[in-house]
């Protein structure tokens, strides 16, 4: 949608911090009546009665909204937001996660193209590569996550886009994007990255080289657990033409969804700086446990990627993962004790929630598929909410004397 000319206020919040512009990002031209919230608008359509300012409109030579499957002030709002927050020139709104990765892939190849990408990807990502790219006859190539020099190889063999994710799910292994994202670039690719793990909070791919950033919506930008969204930002020529597929595949966000989730984006900078702390005193702690036999986090200087996280990351996230020596049977007996921690397939909430990985973020995946990637079955995603860590600590130390 075009945009008003930006008022001293919106080159204002521009301008303003992380914290600030999750607050203020984005409402301006949505509110109405002196509301000094964004309302939820749930019109299908919206009528001109001048027919010269209906063409404007739906030409795109005049602000405006002509149908909600294209455009919405709501769901406009939730944009605005999230592109501020990723330095973006644009932005566009899904009514998931997977309807954002999808549709961007089917926009951005064509059969008889070529996409390089890692193992490690959210198990829908993962799905879309090894069932649904081929049938459009897409080449697909999925390197090791942790062999930069292989996914360069991949990459210089011929690549149209090439698709990363950073942090990963659920073992947390960490991606040099700005490396990544210089080789791609070099092949003339489109780099995509999936920023669900680290937020903007934490980290701007775009900001790291790559040409469109995504998320899931539905883990730490809403932060409740209690909506599905996702979106995708990046420059303007790249995302209309992302924008046009989902207009006419329909896989537009909700109103009411895009309400709860600007709602939710409020707190997000007080969430994952909570989050951050959290998390690594959390994965601190649990390494000194001899019930674990491992604990990935990407803030632990033990980490095999601490390094590159340090320097493409302002804080390292609220998911760490650890293995328990006594495999999924131990999972078995001590996940059930956790009395602070929800076990459900989400991550990026308020509350604690906890899974393994076949259940969770593996769930499309057989144990075969999952032993090949490199997913132990003894393994635990915890993903820490904004609890009092001391709560959680003591919470893991009870459920682990099961273990
Ligand atoms: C959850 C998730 C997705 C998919 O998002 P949905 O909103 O569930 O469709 C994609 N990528 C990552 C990293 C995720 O965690």
């Amino acid at each position: 949608m075009k945009n008003t000319p930006p008022t001293p206020k919106e080159i204002a919040i521009t301008k303003a911090s992380l914290a600030t512009q999750a607050l203020w990002a984005g409402e301006e031209q949505s509110l109405v009546m002196g509301a000094t919230q964004v309302p939820i608008v749930y019109s299908a359509a919206y009528g001109y009665a001048d027919l010269d300012e209906w063409l404007d409109v739906a030409l795109g030579r005049k602000p405006g909204h002509i149908y909600s499957r294209n455009t919405n002030p709501t769901v406009h709002a939730f944009e605005e937001k999230v592109r501020l927050l990723e330095g973006a020139e644009a932005a566009a709104g899904f009514s998931t996660g997977m309807a954002a990765i999808s549709n961007t892939l089917f926009t951005l190849l064509s059969p008889g193209e070529r996409i390089v990408s890692v193992k490690d990807t959210y198990g829908g990502t993962n799905k879309m590569f090894t069932e649904f790219l081929p049938l459009i006859n897409v080449e697909v190539e999925l390197c090791n996550t942790t062999d930069h020099a292989q996914i360069e190889a991949a990459v210089r063999r011929g690549c149209n886009v090439l698709y990363l994710e950073t942090p990963t799910n659920p073992t947390l292994k960490v991606i040099d994007i700005a490396r990544l994202a210089a080789v791609g670039h070099e092949m003339g690719a489109i780099v995509v990255a999936d920023n669900t793990f680290a937020t903007p909070i934490n980290q701007n791919p775009l900001a790291l080289g790559v040409d469109l950033v995504l998320h899931s919506a539905t883990k730490f930008l809403s932060g409740h657990a209690d909506v599905l969204g996702g979106v995708v930002c990046g420059r303007p020529e790249l995302v209309s033409k992302i924008y046009h597929y989902r207009e006419i595949t329909g896989a537009m966000l909700d109103p009411m969804a895009a309400y709860l989730i600007i709602r939710g984006m409020k707190t997000l900078y007080l969430r994952v700086r909570q989050q951050n702390e959290s998390a690594l005193r959390i994965a601190r702690w649990l390494q000194a446990q001899p019930a674990i036999a491992a604990v990935y986090y990407p803030g632990l200087e033990t980490h095999v990627h601490h390094e590159i996280a340090a320097r493409q990351m302002r804080g390292f996230g609220g998911v760490l993962s650890f293995m328990l020596g006594g495999g999924y049977e131990a999972v078995k007996r001590v996940l059930p004790r956790l009395h602070f921690a929800h076990r459900a397939a989400n991550l990026g909430a308020v509350e604690t929630v906890v899974g393994p990985p076949a259940t969770t973020s593996h769930v499309e995946c057989t144990a075969e598929e999952r032993l090949a990637l490199g997913i132990p079955e003894g393994l635990i995603r915890y993903s820490t909410g904004i609890e009092n860590p001391d709560d959680l600590i003591a919470d893991l130390a009870q459920a682990l004397e099961a273990a």
